[in-house]
């Protein structure tokens, strides 16, 4: 079996020079299937692209509490229409980022906006949360979505939270840094098999060995092998579990 990468960005800068080179060269690697998230209106259109191009691509459409300031007000209407796309599989990622300095009001609304967006239209989200665990939290608890929580290193009380009202959770490379693993590790060993996904959030976060390259959905592979020796499983039920999840949290059949 072929692993998913539940969580990419494709759509980056950093990939404009070679993007569908990049994407081609995926089809030599263990990488089955890629969940393209989404951050602004900006990009929309290039992660609707991607996913025309390549069978293994699925996207998801939505705003990233750090691009709320450069948010049109009519963002909604732009999003619903896009999401109706057959391969757009989620909403998000969406959420709250309280370590850069967007407005907490602003964040907050555009957060739950997108949330009642995924309840009308029964899809999943995926949440972003950076230094904003609690608040986090109790809106997911408020409105009850299904999905993922994505590259979370909060304190452990907070993932039950998470897992109690039904969402999933994605690692990522994050495993590999010694300065600050602790925390998704400690997460890592209370989460089900059932709840768990895998993610690089490429270009971003690549494995520690190579810190300041560029990151590419591969190099899921590493996350893969620090979580069963972690979990003393083989990289094999790894991989069937981290890729059945993500079709099943992303209700993708195939
Ligand atoms: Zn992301």
């Amino acid at each position: 079996m072929k692993l998913f990468d539940s969580h990419v960005h494709y759509e980056d800068a950093q990939f404009d020079k070679d993007r569908y080179e990049r994407l081609e060269h995926l089809k030599n690697t263990n990488i089955g299937y890629i969940l393209n998230c989404c951050s602004d209106v900006d990009v929309f259109d290039t992660i609707l692209d991607i996913c025309e191009k390549y069978d293994f691509a699925y996207g998801s459409l939505g705003i990233h509490p750090h691009w709320v300031l450069e948010t049109p007000d009519h963002y909604m209407d732009i999003l619903k229409a896009k999401i109706q796309h057959p391969k757009i599989v989620a909403i998000g990622e969406m959420g709250l980022d309280y370590f850069w300095d967007e407005p907490k009001d602003l964040q907050k609304r555009i957060f739950k906006e997108q949330l009642e967006l995924a309840k009308e239209l029964n899809m999943p989200v995926i949440i972003h949360d950076r230094d904003a665990h609690e608040d986090v939290i109790e809106i997911l608890e408020e409105y009850q979505p299904k999905g993922v929580l994505h590259r979370y290193s909060g304190p452990v009380d907070i993932l039950k939270r998470a897992l109690a009202i039904g969402m999933y959770v994605s690692y990522n490379n994050d495993l590999s840094y010694p300065d600050w693993n602790a925390a998704p590790i400690a997460c890592l060993m209370e989460t089900p098999w059932d709840r768990l996904l895998i993610e690089t959030d490429c270009p971003y976060a690549a494995p520690f060995e190579m810190k300041d390259e560029r990151c590419e959905a591969y190099h899921a592979m590493n996350v893969v092998s620090i979580i069963a020796k972690l979990r003393g499983v083989s990289e094999d039920f790894v991989i069937e579990k981290a890729t059945e999840n993500a079709l099943r949290v992303y209700e993708i059949n195939r």
